[in-house]
């Protein structure tokens, strides 16, 4: 949903925080040393994670040695698809798999409730972070087993997302799959009639809520070619194609961002490139905050959804995960509405 939060995109380099937790396993013997970056991928996991049985009843090797960002690229690598157990893991593992999330503000971002998500399933991630949410991305990705690589980016800027992938490239050597969970309205959008919706805040707007996911996936095409294919993700809300008060400006975003899915679906599936969204129910963050009378759209789904609650956060990242994995392998330009049921009722 939208925010009244500026943006305020800082320029700043990562701070690459370091964890310990992970036992680096690699399979040197199905990795050509003469391999290039982009065919290759680490496996990292956790010595208590299933997969580590699997992979080492297949003879894989475990270093022990504690993991840094910035190897993945480089000779600590694996094809996913030559692993001999590859066929035993479930179609919802992430494991040697990289992704780029944008959009976490804090603890309560439904971006952060993906990362969490994907990232227990073995996930590599790199975070994005507007402005002045630096530290707090930095503060959440203690969390996570894997130190991911976190970027400055403001989505207005072409420039801040040409850095990110070029850091990604760099890292990664390719990407697998894409969040964008980024969003923004300007507060005044948010309150007044919508027939007194601004030029400007019209702009910016459907700029950074619905234009972001084309310069993102545009961005993050070539990355996601090196690895033959790859899964896109945006989040919507049902203000796309229903009246919510004062959702105004934002819902006409979303009615864009969701015809942008479909379009865009279109254009990357013949190179395996899925793209989708997950249109979540009502949630308590940072940007639902900044509408007014959110508070009686949360009281009212309860009332009103066949479930009779409303969604929690990890119920749409799980969600989000799926159409991200392998799982939902065959679905594009689809956007799925995890809201409790809430959007097939009449009244
Ligand atoms: P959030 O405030 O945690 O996330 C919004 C994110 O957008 C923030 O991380 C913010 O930094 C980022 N952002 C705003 N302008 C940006 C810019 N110029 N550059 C880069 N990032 C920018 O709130 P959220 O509710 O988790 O929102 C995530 C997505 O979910 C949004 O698309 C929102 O519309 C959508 N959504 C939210 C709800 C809800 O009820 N919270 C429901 C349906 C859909």
């Amino acid at each position: 949903m939208a925010t009244g939060l500026a943006g305020t995109g800082s320029r700043m380099d990562s701070r690459q925080a370091t964890h310990g937790s992970a036992l680096h396993v690699l399979a040197p013997d199905t990795v050509p040393a003469t391999a290039p970056a982009s065919t290759r991928e680490t496996i990292n996991v956790r010595a208590t994670d299933r997969v580590p049985r699997q992979v080492s009843a297949a003879g894989v090797q475990a270093t022990g040695a504690a993991r840094g960002p910035g190897r993945d690229a480089d000779q600590s690598a694996v094809d996913r698809s030559e692993l001999p157990c590859r066929s035993h893991l479930p179609m919802t593992d992430f494991t040697g798999k990289h992704g780029l999330i944008v959009g976490v503000a804090n603890k309560r971002s439904i971006s952060w409730a993906i990362a969490q998500a994907v990232a227990k399933r073995g996930a590599r991630l790199a975070l994005t972070y507007q402005g002045r949410f630096e530290e707090h991305v930095h503060d959440l990705s203690q969390g996570l087993d894997q130190a991911p690589l976190i970027l400055p980016c403001d989505v207005s800027s072409d420039t801040d997302i040409a850095a990110v992938f070029e850091k990604i490239d760099q890292e990664f050597g390719g990407l697998d799959f894409l969040v964008d969970g980024a969003a923004f309205a300007p507060r005044e959008e948010l309150e007044a009639p919508f027939v007194n919706t601004s030029r400007e805040g019209f702009r910016v707007t459907k700029d950074i809520s619905a234009y972001s996911l084309i310069a993102l996936t545009r961005g993050a095409l070539p990355l996601l070619e090196k690895r033959g294919g790859g899964s896109v993700l945006t989040l919507s809300y049902l203000g796309s194609e229903r009246v919510f008060p004062n959702y105004n400006v934002m819902g006409v975003a979303k009615a864009a961002l969701e015809a942008t899915v479909r379009y865009l679906a279109a254009d990357v599936g013949p190179k395996n490139i899925r793209v989708n969204a997950v249109s979540a129910g009502p949630i308590k963050t940072l940007a639902a905050a900044g509408i007014k009378g959110f508070s009686n759209i949360l009281h009212i789904y309860p009332e009103r959804a066949p479930l009779r609650r409303n969604v929690e956060t990890a119920e749409v990242a799980e969600a989000s995960a799926f159409l991200l994995s392998d799982a939902g392998k065959g679905i594009t330009g689809e956007v799925l509405i995890v809201d409790a049921g809430f959007h097939v009722t009449g009244m």
